[in-house]
């Protein structure tokens, strides 16, 4: 490789926003193969609005988003920002907070009016003991096969009601993925969220495959795995639980929207969200590598 070739190449990429961090990655990223692509925050336009609120019988609607709000409050997640701005816009005020925790991967738990609160995944009430009535669950199913992500909650030990938020795909996202599926890759969705929810976002932005309900700390696991099959992976994200995937990858790619520690992670930022950028970056690639040859 003639660094005067590579120094041009990543000039032009940086053009496009495509910062290579190294001539190596630039050489390197043509020979991927298998496409990783977060949901939320790269799929997705990563901006959840809150969209349902289903109270368990017997419990008001203000009562529900009081103590929901209250928990959330306390929680840096995405999803806890989107369900307190929500309920702030619903006027509702919120119950007085006395102790805190966030289980990563499963939601918070939270001590308000006295009562012990769980928010989160039907996991979390299983592991927790929380008896969710057939119907609740029901409504869950249908929520999340609307590509929405819904949330149980529980006031000491019994359930209280439902939330759920909903995010957008980004506008380029369906076309971005076709791009790669023409170019011969295949390309996987990874998430946190749930099987269905997954499901649905992913059959919006036309990908056929999905890695869901991976916790905080197993998509570098599935990088792992899939390299183990000799697959090439770059892994596409824009959070922090990414960066350890993002680092494993054979490519790592950082959204520059993103938190700095995927950034930092990463082998490539994509200063546009608009994920044609990952296409752009590998006929870089091929066009420098040709140049060299
Ligand atoms: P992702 O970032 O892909 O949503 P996470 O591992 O952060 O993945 O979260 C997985 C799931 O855990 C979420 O989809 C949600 O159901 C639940 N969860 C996480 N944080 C919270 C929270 N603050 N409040 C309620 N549920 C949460
Ligand atoms: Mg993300």
């Amino acid at each position: 490789a003639t660094p005067t070739s590579i120094m041009a190449g990543s000039g032009r990429a940086a053009e496009f926003g495509i910062l290579f961090k190294g001539g190596e990655h630039l050489e390197l990223t043509h020979r991927i193969d298998t496409v990783l692509l977060d949901k939320t925050g790269t799929v997705t336009n990563g901006a959840p609005v809150l969209t349902d609120v289903l109270p368990a019988e017997g419990i008001e609607e203000a009562e529900l988003l009081r103590l929901v709000g209250a928990a959330e409050k306390q929680s840096e997640h995405p999803l806890a920002q989107a369900i307190v701005t929500g309920i702030a816009e619903k006027g509702v005020g919120l119950a007085a907070v006395t102790a805190f925790s966030a289980i990563p991967g499963y939601g918070v738990k939270a001590e308000a009016d006295g009562k012990e609160i769980l928010v989160g995944t039907r996991r979390l009430m299983q592991e927790r003991g929380v008896e969710v009535p057939q119907a609740a669950m029901d409504q869950l199913t249908e929520l999340e096969q609307a590509g929405k992500t819904a949330m149980l909650a529980a006031a000491d030990g019994k359930y209280a009601g439902m939330i759920a938020v909903a995010d957008t795909i980004k506008t380029t996202s369906k076309q971005a993925v076709r791009r790669l599926q023409d170019m011969g890759l295949t390309v996987i969705m990874i998430t946190g969220d749930n099987e269905r929810t997954a499901r649905a976002i992913a059959a919006q932005a036309g990908i056929r495959e999905v890695i869901a309900e991976v916790l905080p700390d197993g998509k570098a696991a599935e990088v792992k795995r899939l390299q183990e099959q000799g697959r090439k992976v770059s892994m596409v994200g824009d959070g922090i639980n990414d960066a350890p995937a993002l680092a494993l990858a054979d490519i790592g790619m950082a959204i520059g929207t993103g938190t700095d520690v995927a950034m930092e992670a990463a082998d490539i930022t994509l200063m546009r969200g608009d994920l044609n950028s990952i296409a752009d970056a590998i006929l870089m690639s091929k066009l420098t590598i040709r140049n060299i040859k």
